[in-house]
């Protein structure tokens, strides 16, 4: 706690916030880990503009009435005051550093922001090992790097758990005799790489990427310097662009099938894609759902020969060619209707349904720094058998990697064998005599 930050309760809330030229309040919770991501942010930003702004703390659920009054229904939220009045965005969830910026410095003058933003002392840290991502893969290598007392920094865009912190449920990783929703499951693996004495940087964006020179800059003014960085970015669905399906992914709209098709015994299921992907899924699906409707935009499959046969061959299977999704409609709890277009009349038409599983290929998040590595055909990075990438001292780990399967099971063992080996190479790296001698 530092003086620069105040922490009321609610009595005190109109003399110290609504009284106050300006004021940044942090409705806060104890035990929530993006609240915790906020704090060392909030801390920082006091420093620099507490001669400017008054920064505030609220603990949430002690002062539940006041929070309800003001509509903070999640922790942690952050309202920004100007005399009184609530004035820029409501910021809450992830919330990174830039936006935090952005809305002070909607609350001071322009000329002041600039002074302040000008007097912003960059900060320089060196570690062993910087992971950049915290999914399950760079989760587990942060455990591994961790436990073996190598100074290890976690960062993300978002908060870590990578894909599976919104997946509803995980039924098959191993250790859990009943499905454990994704977010526990990533919850327990931060808190477990946290308790090994990993360090994060979370909800931060990475303005500054040299592999070559191993180090990156975080948030425009951290500098983070390591012996070994571990590329473990994941890999994102292709989206297409329909209505409906960024509001209802994990709702109905599914893009894994070895994770959800279990979830629709019985149901009926609508496919998009044609491609290899598509159909190799939908046979998987095909043992769980009573029936498949598969809509794809061309009149013939790409899928390789043989899916091609089974796919036809599967009476539970129907196919609608030479259509498109137009929008995912859910009036209950899933989605239960998709909208399609026939590409040659124009027609619009309804499928109903129980779910949806959209296979129109995964993207690798590796946009800017791909031109870097050595890729497969479909643009993952190529490792040798210890994750090493092409580059020296990059590893690659998890869906971001070429391989057969893109599951948790994989991801954390790619961050094992790279933590693994990053350990024994910096052990040897450090005792270079001991290697000459044995
Ligand atoms: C809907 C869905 C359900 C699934 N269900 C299952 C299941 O039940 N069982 C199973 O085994 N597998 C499942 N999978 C597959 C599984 O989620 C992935 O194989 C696994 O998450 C890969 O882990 P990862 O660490 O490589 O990447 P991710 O989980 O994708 O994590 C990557 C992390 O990197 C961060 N990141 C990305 N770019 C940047 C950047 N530029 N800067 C900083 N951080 C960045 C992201 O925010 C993210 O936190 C599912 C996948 C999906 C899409």
């Amino acid at each position: 706690m530092t003086e620069r930050i105040k922490y009321i309760s609610s009595n005190e809330f109109a003399d110290e916030v609504l009284k106050a030229e300006i004021a940044v309040v942090d409705f806060y919770s104890t035990e929530c880990p993006p609240c915790e991501a906020l704090a060392s942010k909030f801390d920082s930003l006091s420093e620099m503009y507490a001669d400017d702004i008054k920064f505030i703390k609220i603990h949430r659920q002690e002062n539940r009435e006041l929070a309800v009054s003001l509509g903070v229904s999640s922790s942690p939220t952050l309202l920004f005051y100007k005399e009184g009045q609530l004035v820029g965005n409501r910021l809450t969830g992830g919330i990174k550093r830039s936006d935090i910026v952005a809305n002070l410095e909607l609350l001071i003058d322009p000329k002041r922001a600039g002074e302040i933003k000008g007097r912003i002392e960059s900060k320089s840290t060196e570690c062993d090992v910087l992971i950049i991502g915290g999914g399950p893969s760079g989760l587990a290598a942060a455990i591994y790097t961790a436990q073996a007392k190598l100074k290890t920094i976690v960062v993300d865009r978002d908060l870590p758990g990578g894909q599976v912190k919104i997946t509803h449920l995980v039924s098959n990783y191993p250790g859990f005799s009943e499905p454990i929703s994704g977010y526990m499951l990533m919850h327990h693996m931060s808190e477990q790489a946290k308790a090994a004495g990993a360090e994060f940087r979370l909800a931060i964006d990475i303005t500054e990427t040299d592999l070559e020179n191993k180090f990156i800059v975080v948030d425009g003014y951290e500098t983070i310097y390591a012996k070994k960085i571990i590329i473990a970015t994941g890999s994102s669905p292709r989206t297409l662009n329909v209505k409906g399906e960024l509001e209802y992914r994990g709702q109905g709209i599914s893009y894994c099938a070895t994770c959800d098709a279990k979830f629709y015994e019985g149901k009926h299921v609508v496919v998009i894609g044609g491609g290899n992907s598509a159909i190799e899924e939908s046979l998987f699906i095909a043992k769980f759902a009573s029936k498949i409707t598969i809509v794809h935009q061309f009149d013939k499959l790409q899928a390789n020969k043989l899916a091609q046969e089974k796919a036809f061959a599967e009476p539970k299977i129907e196919f609608v060619f030479e259509h498109e999704p137009r929008e995912f409609i859910k009036k209950g709890s899933t989605v239960n209707e998709v909208l399609v277009e026939d590409l040659n009349t124009h027609e619009l038409k309804t499928i109903g349904c129980d779910g949806v599983f959209i296979f129109a290929g995964m993207i690798p998040n590796i946009n800017e720094i791909k031109h870097l590595f050595e890729l497969d055909t479909w643009g993952y990075i190529k490792t040798d058998k210890d994750m090493k990438t092409n580059l020296d001292d990059v590893y690659a780990i998890g869906d971001v990697v070429s391989k057969s399967f893109r599951q948790i099971t994989t991801a954390v063992s790619d961050g094992t064998v790279a933590a693994i080996s990053i350990s024994k190479e910096l052990e040897r790296e450090d005792s270079p005599m001991e290697l000459i001698n044995s």
